[in-house]
């Protein structure tokens, strides 16, 4: 068997070292194994990845920061969580991404997503790096005062961490503008400096127009590149989207915008099915619902009688439509549910979430030759955003909402186009998105290693 240091190691035999040092963490091996298929085929005759082992340092992470955060509840029990932030590799800019409130946070998880971060940002075009953070807290169900002394005591151990040309978190799952804000107040009020070391924050200290929406649009943005890309659009079509955060959300307003049609929207608790379709309407209700009331979707159907609501955490894949977009989280599209889209006649699959369908479901979507915009490639616009969000705080300036709408537009363009570059097989005009997704992030990041010498 080969050696790890084997420069021409094969891609069994760099997949059993990455198993073998990193054991149990199945979500950042999912995650290296989806890249890694890729990268072998690409760097096969170019001998300097090799002999620099390249793809075996992206996949090893800079450095991995772990915590204690220890916070009061509002009956004086005293809580203890673990924090963690994963910065994966600065190469071309300072580690960028976002903060994960959830149980299901452990350390592979954000490996996964520090990882994939990487890839993401360097495809935006933007100097980022990729990095991640998060802890196993929970949010639901916590008042704000409780969720305010978490993120307190959260910055409290991150701030010597991170900083405006080091690493600049933002938000992901369970951390939007309430956290952010006080994540934000907590480091200001630790260093004494106002500086732009988080991204996502509320427009009246430092954010972006258009940061709440990129993600969501840019997914669907997206989404009409490859469908105008084989002459085809959004309008006239049914699509089934799977959660109600701030991506689905937007994702499902963009959507309608451009004379689509939204069937379903899901939380943990199961998914909404309303064959009337979402009207703006209906979506700003489902915003108010979930980040005002901080509600579950099943009420949705006590409001508008004409939807359904299927419970057990069901998920909304066998609802038949036209187009996808899982916009909820990491492996919430299985093998069967692709099967499930495909058998009933899906055209394109978007994803605004990180990772939601698993290797066994691409091969279902690459098979059928259905367009598959993978994660890294298609929810970049939030990122992207981020990153002009990080060049106004440097210039001390703001950006109108128009400005950043083109700009955004833009990036999605240019990013599926570094896709359809990389990416494009045959002459039937099938374009396999992982594959130049992969490929054109990593080229950028490995140049700049290669660059660097052995550091
Ligand atoms: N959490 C988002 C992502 O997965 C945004 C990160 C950021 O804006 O830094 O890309």
């Amino acid at each position: 068997m080969a050696s790890v240091y084997d420069r021409h190691v094969d891609l069994d035999g760099f997949m059993e070292g990455v198993k073998k040092r990193n054991p149990g963490q199945t979500e950042f091996i999912q995650a290296v194994q989806e890249v890694a298929q890729d990268v072998f085929d690409f760097i096969e005759d170019k001998e300097a990845y090799h002999s620099a082992q390249i793809l075996r340092r992206i996949a090893e992470p800079d450095r991995v920061v772990s915590f204690r955060v220890c916070w009061e509840d509002d009956n004086h029990n005293i809580r203890v969580q673990r924090g963690w932030r994963v910065q994966n590799n600065n190469a071309i800019g300072p580690y960028k991404g976002g903060i994960r409130f959830h149980p299901s946070v452990t350390e592979s998880v954000l490996k996964f997503l520090a990882f994939e971060q990487t890839f993401k940002n360097s495809l935006t075009g933007l100097p980022m790096g990729g990095g991640k953070g998060g802890s196993n807290f929970n949010p639901k169900g916590k008042s704000d005062s409780e969720v305010m002394r978490f993120c307190q005591s959260f910055m409290t151990e991150l701030y010597r961490h991170i900083g405006p040309d080091t690493d600049v978190p933002a938000g992901d799952i369970g951390v939007g503008g309430r956290e952010i804000g006080y994540m934000f107040g907590q480091y200001k009020r630790i260093t004494n400096r106002w500086e732009g070391v988080l991204t996502g924050k509320a427009l009246e200290y430092g954010g972006s127009q258009m940061r709440p929406e990129a993600t969501g649009y840019g997914a669907v943005y997206f989404l009409r590149n490859m469908l105008k890309h084989q002459s085809k659009d959004i309008e006239g079509h049914t699509t089934v989207i799977s959660g109600s955060g701030n991506v689905a959300t937007h994702a499902a307003e963009k959507i309608v915008e451009l004379g689509g049609k939204v069937l379903t929207l899901s939380d943990s608790d199961g998914f909404v099915h309303d064959p009337d379709g979402f009207s703006q309407d209906k979506i700003d209700w489902v915003k108010e619902l979930k980040t005002k009331r901080r509600g579950r979707i099943s009420e949705y159907c006590d409001e508008f009688k004409s939807a359904t609501f299927h419970g057990d955490g069901a998920r909304p894949w066998n609802v038949k439509a036209d187009l996808a977009l899982p916009c909820a989280t990491q492996n919430e599209l299985n093998e069967d549910e692709a099967k499930a889209l495909v058998d009933n006649g899906v055209i394109a699959v978007s994803e605004g979430a990180n990772m939601p369908t698993t290797l066994d479901g691409i091969k279902v979507f690459h098979d059928a030759h259905i367009m598959y915009g993978p994660g890294k490639a298609a929810n970049a616009g939030g990122v992207a955003v981020s990153g002009l969000e990080m060049s106004q705080n440097a210039e001390r300036i703001s950006w109108n909402n128009e400005r950043l709408g083109s700009m955004l537009t833009e990036l999605m363009e240019g990013i599926h186009e570094k896709c359809v570059e990389y990416g494009s097989q045959g002459s039937d005009g099938y374009v396999d998105y992982v594959k130049g997704a992969n490929i054109a992030g990593f080229k950028k990041v490995a140049d700049a290693m290669l660059a660097f010498g052995v550091v």
